[in-house]
């Protein structure tokens, strides 16, 4: 995937500045970084007198719901018309679900706004860098072009979205001005003690009873790739209402002999959520591509339609071939 860095700050700000009313979507099962950068620009852009609505599918996971904002952000869409919709952290229009479509026939120009090179560059205004750690820091470096102040409301979030889509810094995605970045947010009042805790590091029982599930299913196939799968059937055991594998993914991809993971997510309407992760080297996000999905080189998914085990031997077979063109660049 080529890089893509397509940034009109001030055509951007020029939208805001002439909006009234501006609707701000992410994107489906939203992570931190759809949340942490809906939240900074819904904080931020309020702070600018603007009237804002912030919406995604089935709206906040309760993991979230201690940032700033969280609670005013909509579940659904079903009236209101805007000046400037804003999509954040979403690669493509479907990506952003129900409220995306509401929004976009509803909404008289759209800004999309990403750090994605799977970006495939809808819209009106673009502000997006693949180069960014997360949609988070484009949020970050758009504010400070507009010299917008920052408070503890617009820093909680964004630090929150560069803490998660850089799994506490450790991506390579970051760098020197990530961390300056961070600086600057910190100062502004945002907690990284807080984010760390609450994000990464906290797990319910319930989680662990999914992952207990989870694991038992887990291979190690040829070639380095390490797979799990969830069914409905461990959702409802388990009595989870968010149908998310909070983080498995992640978790296999420290296997030593793994250099990509995957968890293939049965469901329901007989679709399959994939979730791919790879070492430092190799690249999941063609094979998202090719599926109809996206991402990042080292993080990406998509959703499709079949039967699970099909689904998962089609998958496995393509990573197999994809894991050849990679070489692990830290050992
Ligand atoms: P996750 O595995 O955590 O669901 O997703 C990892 C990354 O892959 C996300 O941050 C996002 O960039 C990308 N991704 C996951 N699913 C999809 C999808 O269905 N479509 C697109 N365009 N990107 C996806
Ligand atoms: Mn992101």
């Amino acid at each position: 995937m080529t890089a893509i860095n397509i940034t009109e700050w001030e055509k951007a700000a020029h939208a805001v500045y002439a909006a009234e009313s501006i609707l701000i979507v992410t994107h489906i099962d939203p992570d931190g970084d759809a949340i942490g950068s809906l939240l900074g620009l819904m904080n931020g852009l309020k702070s600018l007198g603007k009237r804002v609505v912030g919406a995604v599918d089935a709206g906040v996971p309760a993991l979230f719901h201690f940032l700033p904002g969280a609670d005013e952000i909509q579940p659904k869409l079903e009236r209101g018309e805007w000046d400037l919709m804003i999509s954040t952290d979403a690669s493509d229009e479907k990506r952003t679900g129900l409220v995306g479509d509401y929004g976009r026939a509803h909404s008289r120009a759209v800004i999309n706004l990403d750090h994605h090179a799977t970006n495939i560059l809808f819209g009106y205004v673009y502000l997006v860098d693949s180069t960014a750690c997360s949609a988070a820091e484009v949020v970050l470096r758009w504010f400070e072009q507009m010299e917008l102040p920052l408070t503890r409301e617009i820093a909680m979030p964004i630090l929150t979205g560069i803490v998660t889509d850089t799994m506490g810094f450790r991506t390579s995605s970051v760098t020197a001005q990530t961390l300056e970045y961070a600086k600057t947010l910190m100062s502004a009042g945002a907690s990284l003690t807080e984010i760390t805790a609450r994000v990464l590091d906290n797990r319910n029982f319930q989680t662990i009873s999914l992952w207990k599930r989870a694991l038992a299913t887990t291979e190690l196939h040829e070639g380095g790739i390490i797979s799990s799968v969830i069914t409905q059937a461990d959702f409802t055991e388990v009595g989870t209402t968010e149908q998310s594998d909070q983080g498995l993914v992640g978790f296999l991809i420290k296997v030593e002999e793994a250099m990509m993971s995957v968890v293939f997510k049965e469901l329901p309407d007989s679709k399959v959520n994939i979730s791919m992760r790879a070492k430092p080297g190799f690249d999941v996000s063609q094979v998202a591509f090719g599926l109809g999905g996206g991402g990042h080189q080292q993080a990406a998914g998509a959703t499709v339609e079949g039967e699970l085990l099909a689904v998962k031997a089609q998958v496995i077979a393509l990573l197999q071939e994809a894991v050849k063109h990679g070489k692990l660049t830290i050992v």
